[in-house]
């Protein structure tokens, strides 16, 4: 049932009910008005993803004497970590691998999860607006991750939407994920379509660990089948050179990888990808097309609205500015902003990120609340990123965070010769992070 249908029943009511409180022990046929702060202060923190839910815990761990609410407009979690490696048919991986409850996490750590969407934010008020109501914070948390901008394919508003529901991108968790793996499955012969997104995206390896795994897919099945890559840039985003070492070596029938091609339209009906490309002969930019028989359209990467909407200051691209070296809006002392939604630092869009930046935002949010120092600076985030370029061999790459003269600046180490033990070690970094966040 659609949810205007229960609109229609009146079974949502306009104050919040406990009923769309999961997480909470009261009893669901009792009303309790939560919009308003009464004793203790209060943060909300919109978003239930990597970022949120590991600032919500964070937050409690270390100070407990404040309401902490966590708004997620999905009712379920599902994960994009790993995710590529159900798409590829890695042996033992489920479907049910990327499926998490918050609500265990929520009861032991004692914050409430709200099954709601935040539509907008008053600054001045210190209130949010949902779907169903609206509720004053102390402290707000912007953990929204992405959105999808089909413009820069040339796609109107109606056209990105029939490609997002006919080739769905699958760079968040849900039926995009479930329509892409019935797409794999179902694939029989000819072109497969993988896009590679215009600017800063989210998980910059995911495109090429997703073509790998795919390719190794067809390949196992002897699929008379081509896994046809198109990207942007010169070479892959990341560990370029692990990636083009598989699809050169492993995939060099099953991958055709073209680098310097910017999508200019996309024919949904008829299959077909117009595309600009580099011709090194001419040494000019031609125009080409690619008849596909499926495909998995990856689009451009942007933040949420919301951050523009209250007038929050924003890069050019639309993600989060933030005081350096914090996680604090550059215009607004009272809203911080971490996880994919965040432009500030040059940090990659990772859940290891948002998860190691949600730990030290919700040490920084417990002492402030309690009116110490925050300390600013004095803990940066880590991250390690694993892609797996066939079902038992990965590839590898770690970031720090480190201060220069007050500026956040992140040294990367490349581990791209592929071997079983990067691949033992992805699957558990993947248990590790699920576990830190849903114990
Ligand atoms: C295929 C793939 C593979 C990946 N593999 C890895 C990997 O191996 N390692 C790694 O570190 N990272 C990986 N990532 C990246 C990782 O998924 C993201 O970087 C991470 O999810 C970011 O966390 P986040 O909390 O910022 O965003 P999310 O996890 O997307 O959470 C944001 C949440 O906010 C909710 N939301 C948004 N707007 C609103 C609103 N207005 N009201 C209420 N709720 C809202 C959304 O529903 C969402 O649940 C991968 C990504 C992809 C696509």
């Amino acid at each position: 049932m659609e949810r205007r249908d229960l609109l229609k029943l009146g079974l949502l009511s306009s104050v919040m009910t406990i009923s769309n409180v999961y997480g909470s022990t009261e009893s669901s046929n009792q009303n309790i008005d939560i919009n308003k702060i009464v004793n203790k202060q209060r943060v909300i923190i919109i978003g239930g993803g990597f970022a949120g839910l590991s600032v919500a815990k964070n937050i409690k761990i270390n100070y407990n004497n404040v309401e902490v609410f966590v708004f997620e407009s999905k009712n379920i979690f599902a994960s994009c970590p790993y995710s590529n490696l159900w798409f590829g048919g890695v042996e033992g991986v489920k479907y049910e691998d990327l499926l998490f409850s918050p609500l265990e996490p929520a009861k032991r750590y004692d914050y409430r999860l709200i099954n709601d969407k935040v539509i907008s934010i008053n600054r001045n008020k210190k209130t949010i607006t949902t779907l169903n109501s609206e509720f004053e914070y102390s402290l707000l948390v912007i953990a929204t991750g992405i959105e999808y901008n089909y413009a820069t394919f040339g796609l109107d508003e109606n056209k990105a939407k029939e490609c997002q529901n006919l080739f769905p991108a699958s760079y968040n968790g849900g039926n995009e994920q479930l329509t892409l793996k019935k797409k794999i499955e179902n694939f029989k012969k000819g072109t497969f379509l993988i896009t590679v997104p215009k600017g800063t995206y989210r998980c910059p390896p995911a495109p090429y660990e997703r073509a790998c795994l795919i390719a190794n897919y067809f390949k196992a099945k002897k699929l008379n089948a081509k896994v046809v890559v198109i990207d942007p840039r010169e070479k892959p985003t990341t560990k370029a050179k692990g990636f083009l070492k598989a699809f050169n070596e492993l995939y060099k029938d099953y991958i055709e990888y073209l680098p310097m091609s910017n999508i200019t339209n996309i024919d949904t009906e008829n299959k077909i990808v117009y595309y600009d490309t580099f011709d090194s002969t001419t040494k000019q930019f031609i125009q080409k097309k690619i008849n596909f028989d499926d495909a998995n359209i990856i689009p451009s990467n942007i933040a949420t609205k919301l951050l523009k909407q209250s007038g929050l200051e924003i890069t050019k691209d639309g993600w989060a500015k933030v005081k350096s070296p914090s996680f604090e809006s550059l215009n607004d002392e009272n809203i911080f902003i971490v996880g994919d939604a965040l432009g500030e630092y040059p940090f990659p869009k990772s859940a290891q990120m948002a998860n190691s930046c949600g730990i030290i935002l919700g040490e920084q949010i417990a002492k402030k609340l309690e009116k110490k120092d925050p300390q600013y600076g004095t803990s940066l985030p880590g991250n390690v990123c694993y892609s797996m370029v066939s079902t038992t061999t990965a590839i590898s790459v770690t970031h720090q965070a480190y201060l220069e003269n007050k500026v956040v600046k992140v040294k990367a180490e490349l581990f791209e010769e592929a071997d079983n033990a990067t691949a033992i070690a992805t699957k558990n970094w993947y248990a590790g992070i699920t576990n830190n966040i849903f114990e």
